[in-house]
C-alpha cells in the first residue's frame, strides 16, 4: 500500500489546501494499493479528527472528500497543520470501507493511523488489548497498533507523542512503515518504519522548524542537523527501527507487569 502524512509545523494551511496535497500524494502513490482509500484531518473545530473511507480508486475518495467537506459546518474556513492518507493493499481483512485506513484508537478517534505492511503479531496485542476493554472494529493487523497508542497513552500520561509511537513500535513484530496523528496532539504526526520504504521530505529553511520535526531516528541515525541545506530537494530516508526491546515483549507481560 502507500501511506502519505503532510506536517506544517509553523505554519498551517487551510484544510482544503491539505486534502488537495493529500489526494495529489495518494494518486503518486495509487500504484502500490487500490482496494481503497482514506484519509483523516482535523474537524472545522480543530478539536477532534475527521475520517473519509472509500472502497476502490483514489478518484472516488476525491469525489467524497468533495461532497463531505462542501455544505453545512464543514464549509467553514479550517486552518489545519496535520493530515493522513492511506491507499490499500489488504493483507488482513477484506476489501471494504470497514477494513479500510485510517483505522482509530477508540470512537472519540483519539489516535489514527495509516499504515504499510504487516504486523505479525497482530493477534498476541488483540488478546492483550481485548482483555483491557478495548473492542475492534475491523479485522486488520493495523488497527492495533492505534489502540495500543491509546492504551499506552492512557498508562503513561507524561509520554510525549512520540514517545508513545516508539514504546508501541517496540512491542510490535513485522515490516512496516507508519504515520500517526492524534487530537491530543494537534499540530504533531509521528511516522515510522521498520524494512517497509518511508520517505521523509522536509521544505524549510529556519532552524526552529527543523529542530521541532519529530521523527522517530534509527539507533545510528543522526538527526538533520539545523545547518544542513533543506532545501536540496533531497527527500530523507529514514533508517529502519532498531530492532532492540527495551519493555518486556507480549504476551510476556500479560502477566506480570503492564507496560
Ligand atoms: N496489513 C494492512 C491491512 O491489511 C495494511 C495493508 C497495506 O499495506 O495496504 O490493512
Amino acid at each position: 500500500c502507500g501511506i502519505f502524512a503532510y506536517l506544517n509545523y509553523l505554519t498551517p494551511k487551510s484544510r482544503q489546501e491539505v486534502l488537495d496535497l493529500l489526494v495529489t500524494g495518494l494518486k503518486r502513490l495509487e500504484y502500490r494499493g487500490y482496494d481503497s482509500t482514506g484519509v483523516a484531518i482535523d474537524s472545522p473545530d480543530n478539536k477532534n479528527i475527521v475520517m473519509v473511507k472509500r472502497t476502490g480508486k483514489v478518484k472516488v475518495l476525491e469525489e467524497a472528500i468533495q461532497e463531505h467537506f462542501s455544505g453545512g459546518e464543514y464549509s467553514k474556513p479550517v486552518l489545519t497543520h496535520v493530515g493522513i492518507a492511506h491507499t490499500r493493499w489488504a493483507t488482513h481483512g477484506v476489501p471494504c470501507e470497514r477494513n479500510s485506513h485510517p483505522h482509530r484508537s477508540d470512537d472519540g478517534n483519539g489516535f489514527v493511523v495509516v499504515h504499510n505492511g504487516i504486523i505479525t503479531n497482530y493477534n498476541d496485542v488483540k488478546t492483550f488489548l481485548a482483555k483491557r476493554g478495548y473492542e475492534f472494529e475491523s479485522d486488520t493487523d493495523t488497527e492495533v497498533f492505534a489502540k495500543l497508542v491509546h492504551h499506552l497513552w492512557k498508562t503513561h500520561p507524561t509520554y510525549s507523542f512520540r514517545e508513545l509511537v516508539e514504546q508501541a513500535i517496540l512491542q510490535v513484530e513485522g515490516a512496516f512503515a507508519i504515520a500517526v496523528k492524534s487530537k491530543y496532539f494537534p499540530g504533531e504526526c509521528v511516522a515510522s518504519r521498520r524494512s517497509s520504504p518511508l520517505l521523509v521530505g522536509i521544505k524549510t529553511k529556519t532552524r526552529l522548524a527543523t529542530d521541532h520535526i519529530p521523527i522517530l531516528y534509527g539507533k545510528d541515525e543522526k538527526k538533520l542537523s539545523p545547518d544542513q541545506d533543506a532545501d536540496s530537494g533531497k527527500p530523507q530516508d529514514i533508517r529502519p527501527h532498531g530492532q532492540s526491546r527495551e519493555l518486556p515483549v507480549l504476551p510476556r507481560s500479560e502477566s506480570t507487569s503492564e507496560f
